[in-house]
């Protein structure tokens, strides 16, 4: 079976090609025609000697994933639903912005995690992605980016991993791929523009700091054990305070500003005055000395199956000026393509119901639905 080259970081594709007999330095240039250039055809690799060209037809590819579907908002935001197999789409989202251009990224197809308010945790879990499938993402908007408005510069400037799936449980996949994104033979991301985002795996982002210290986002929610373990039901393994250690240490061993914490606003449950204050009290004390916090308050966007419901616009201006008042940098996410099942919350290739996918899948190849909810919101 042929090697997906997707599947490398620099030093992987390092290994590869040493064993195939090559220098080191071939393994670079292979590199930057793949993940610079967007060239998938070795025939076109010109400076690469003909030999080692031939070597890799015959034992590689970069296989790209499968497009099943591309939406485009009015607000240009940009929406791909891929095609992983066996039934299952994940997807990617970029967002234009005056000053940058995010793409939100896919983990896992479904999550295991199964956050309330997210649909994705509602379908369940079908597979980690490879590493392949998670640079695949990038991959593939990057260049189409570039072509299509003619650039030669990068297009992407910033990367959540925010998509579908929860990062930090797909780890030995994730890393690799982060690598990749921020070498500078590859995509050249700056740390502080590539986050990961995490419903709160303790271990992991203690791994993350020493491994690939990039920003962190935490999907928080909630700020008390209470009501955390009904939204978050990782909390029950790994509670706030321990937690919010985790996000100390991240600080300590990975300089950086700050974390962003994630919120979801949902109406009635954790979206009052006291929730604000207490969600000031867990960032002053939680940890037992003061984490570095920014807020970025998400508006809900509901789905039948969840019995929540979204916060009115005047109470989450209300809950962010309670943060702000404290001297927390406190962001409200815009709401963007919400035309194309882009917002938060709404993303992802719809796995609703596995067992009928699978057996309509039997009889058509591409059944799924790219108008789906799904998706989180970390
Ligand atoms: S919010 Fe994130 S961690 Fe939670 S179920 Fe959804 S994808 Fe998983």
């Amino acid at each position: 079976m042929r090697v997906n080259l997707l599947d490398f970081d620099r030093d992987g594709l390092i290994g590869h090609c040493i064993g195939l007999g090559e220098k080191p330095f071939r393994a670079t240039q292979l590199f930057r025609w793949m993940h610079q250039r967007g060239v998938a055809d070795f025939s076109h690799m010109t400076d690469l000697a003909q030999s080692l060209r031939s070597k890799l037809s015959e034992s590689a590819h970069v296989l790209p994933l499968p497009v099943i579907s591309q939406h485009e908002s009015a607000d240009g935001t940009l929406k791909w639903l891929f095609d992983v197999g066996d039934g299952n789409a994940i997807e990617s989202v970029f967002i234009p912005e005056d000053d940058r251009g995010t793409l939100c990224v896919s983990s896992q197809a479904g999550c295991a995690v199964g956050c309330r308010f997210c649909s994705t945790g509602h379908q369940g879990f079908s597979r980690n992605l490879s590493t392949a499938e998670i640079l695949a993402q990038l991959w593939h908007a990057e260049h189409f980016l570039r072509r299509r408005q003619g650039f030669h510069e990068r297009v992407i400037s910033n990367v959540v991993m925010m998509g579908m799936g929860e990062p930090l449980q797909n780890y030995h996949a994730l890393v690799p791929a982060l690598r990749a994104m921020l070498d500078d033979h590859g995509y050249g991301i700056s740390r502080r523009r590539l986050t990961v985002s995490t419903s709160g795996v303790v271990p992991m982002i203690d791994r993350l700091a020493q491994d690939c210290p990039v920003a962190l986002a935490v999907s928080l929610h909630a700020p008390t054990d209470a009501l955390r373990d009904s939204l978050v039901p990782i909390n029950r393994k790994y509670p706030l305070v321990e937690l919010m250690q985790a996000c100390l240490r991240y600080l300590d061993a990975a300089p950086r500003d700050f974390i962003t914490f994630e919120y979801c606003m949902l109406d009635g449950v954790n979206d009052q005055p006291e929730h604000a204050r207490e969600l000031i009290e867990l960032m002053r004390h939680g940890a037992g000395r003061g984490v570095s916090a920014k807020f970025n308050l998400i508006p809900f966007n509901p789905f039948p199956a969840s019995g929540l419901r979204r916060s009115d616009a005047r109470q989450v201006q209300d809950f962010a000026n309670r943060l702000q008042d404290q001297g927390f940098v406190t962001t409200v996410r815009k709401t963007r393509g919400d035309d194309i099942d882009a917002a938060c919350g709404q993303l992802a290739g719809d796995v609703k119901d596995r067992t009928d996918v699978g057996k309509r899948m039997t009889r058509t190849p591409i059944m799924i639905s790219p108008s789906s909810q799904a998706h989180h919101d970390h």
